[in-house]
């Protein structure tokens, strides 16, 4: 399975940035007026392309990118539908955003994906010059924004994104759990 995130890699610990959203989480319906926190909504849309990705067998992950509050480009991982060992959603996201804006550089762009990024994304959201980050679940076996490295935010690089973690981090972990569950 290569860099797939597995069963025990899914964590929700995903350390103190996390800690509002997990009180925001799945109160869209519920919950009082204007307490939604502003990223839960994207990252529940990040959600639904994860389940996407389920439906034609990829590990799921899902990413959208919002531009001006309006999602411009959402995407799922494909690796496995496509065979193309860069299909994360991220990438995928990146690329749809890019050609929506008509420019390579996305930094009025916040990217929401539902699982910490690897590394390959982690350079493509540098390359691409997004400005925030926010991801689901964290992932100690390859996430490369927050577990094993700080890519996105290094200092040395000439591009750092802003990096919340944790967002609906129960909702992402559950669903790749329930993934790998099911295949075994
Ligand atoms: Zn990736």
């Amino acid at each position: 399975m290569g860099s797939n995130p597995t069963p025990s890699a899914m964590s929700t610990s995903a350390g103190t940035d996390g800690a509002a959203s997990r009180d925001a989480h799945g109160d869209a319906a519920d919950g009082a007026p204007g307490e939604v926190e502003p990223d839960v909504t994207p990252m529940a849309r990040a959600l639904d392309e994860a389940r996407a990705a389920e439906r034609h067998g990829d590990v799921p992950v899902g990413a959208v990118v919002v531009r001006d509050g309006l999602v411009i480009a959402a995407r799922h991982n494909e690796r496995e539908l496509t065979g193309d060992p860069t299909a994360h959603a991220e990438v995928l996201a990146l690329r749809d955003a890019a050609a929506h804006v008509g420019h390579w550089r996305l930094h009025e762009c916040t990217l929401y994906v539902t699982l910490e990024p690897c590394a390959m994304c982690a350079g493509a959201i540098v390359n691409a010059r997004v400005a925030r980050v926010v991801y689901g679940a964290t992932d100690p076996k390859a996430g490369a924004v927050r577990s094993l490295y700080e890519l996105a935010d290094d200092p040395r690089l000439n591009h750092r994104a802003e990096i919340v973690g944790g967002v609906l981090a129960d909702e992402s972990s559950s669903m790749l759990k329930a993934f790998f569950a099911a295949r075994r």
